[in-house]
């Protein structure tokens, strides 16, 4: 099991089980010495099942923080939310990105209840996506990109779009030194399905990560851990990493995100 992962949901989500506590002690037992936090982010429009009630944001908050007292000598928690880059909800993410350890970004919509990519999104939409994400990185707002591939999940196969997307998304990283997510949740969880392109996980994709190895991006392996008891398997691990079997990745293992989102954070505007 990892040592460190920043990709961790609680219950608040309606999507995720077990309780806070849960969590920690079964990461405790797993090995896992630095845990973060990334709850998907509570916006004034509630969306049940997707992410956490506004309401729900201050308990979530004195939650973590009172376990990272509990546990100290045992594990090092941190607080943090995995956000979308939404221009309308930009006052309701200042205030996370100032008060929270860390960010992490998860572009999941275009807008708050836009097209999502559980969707097709068309070609205009993917790039868009990216757009969303180059700005997010350009205003310091995350500290590393979730799932960069997300939309895969949606769309029917790797195409020009596609490979247009992974090489700009490289760049971005390069450009920003933002690392980027192999992610361990949906994708590989789900099992293997046949897209236009064959068969393979809805993400990771494999033309992703050969953009990211070529221009040598930092790339952060993410549990993205909707279950306590997914700490007890290497399962989903071993599958993400399968897909970029024999490249050359930068992976950043053990990387001190709360350190990087610190200097982040001063730049942040
Ligand atoms: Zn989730
Ligand atoms: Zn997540």
């Amino acid at each position: 099991m990892l040592k460190t992962n920043w990709h961790t949901h609680t219950n608040r989500c309606g999507h995720a089980v077990g309780t806070d506590e849960e969590y920690v002690i079964a990461a405790i037992q797993a090995g896992v010495k630095t845990l973060g936090f990334s709850d998907h982010a509570a916006y004034h429009t509630p969306r049940p099942r997707s992410r956490m009630d506004f309401e729900l944001k201050d308990d979530y908050f004195s939650s973590i923080r009172s376990l990272k007292e509990k546990y100290r000598d045992q594990i090092t928690l941190y607080l943090g939310m995995e956000c979308e880059y939404f221009e309308s909800e930009w006052e309701t993410l200042s205030r996370y990105r100032k008060d929270l350890d860390y960010i992490i970004l998860g572009q999941h919509d275009l807008w708050l209840d836009g097209p999502d990519v559980y969707h097709p999104f068309t070609s205009d939409q993917v790039f868009e996506y990216v757009n969303l994400i180059e700005k997010a990185c350009n205003r310091n707002f995350c500290d590393y990109v979730a799932h960069p591939d997300v939309f895969m999940w949606g769309y029917p196969g790797v195409d020009d779009t596609v490979r247009q997307a992974a090489s700009r998304l490289a760049d971005i990283s390069v450009k920003y030194n933002i690392p980027m997510e192999l992610n361990c949740g949906s994708g590989v969880k789900y099992g293997m399905r046949e897209f236009q392109d064959g068969m393979r996980y809805a993400y990771p994709v494999r033309i992703f990560f050969e953009e990211f190895a070529k221009k040598n991006c930092p790339v952060i392996v993410g549990l993205d851990i909707h279950d306590p008891k997914l700490f007890t398997t290497d399962e989903y691990v071993d599958r993400a990493l399968s897909v970029c079997e024999g490249l050359d990745i930068n992976f950043l293992w053990d990387f001190d995100l709360v350190s990087a989102a610190k200097e982040r954070k001063q730049q942040f505007r």
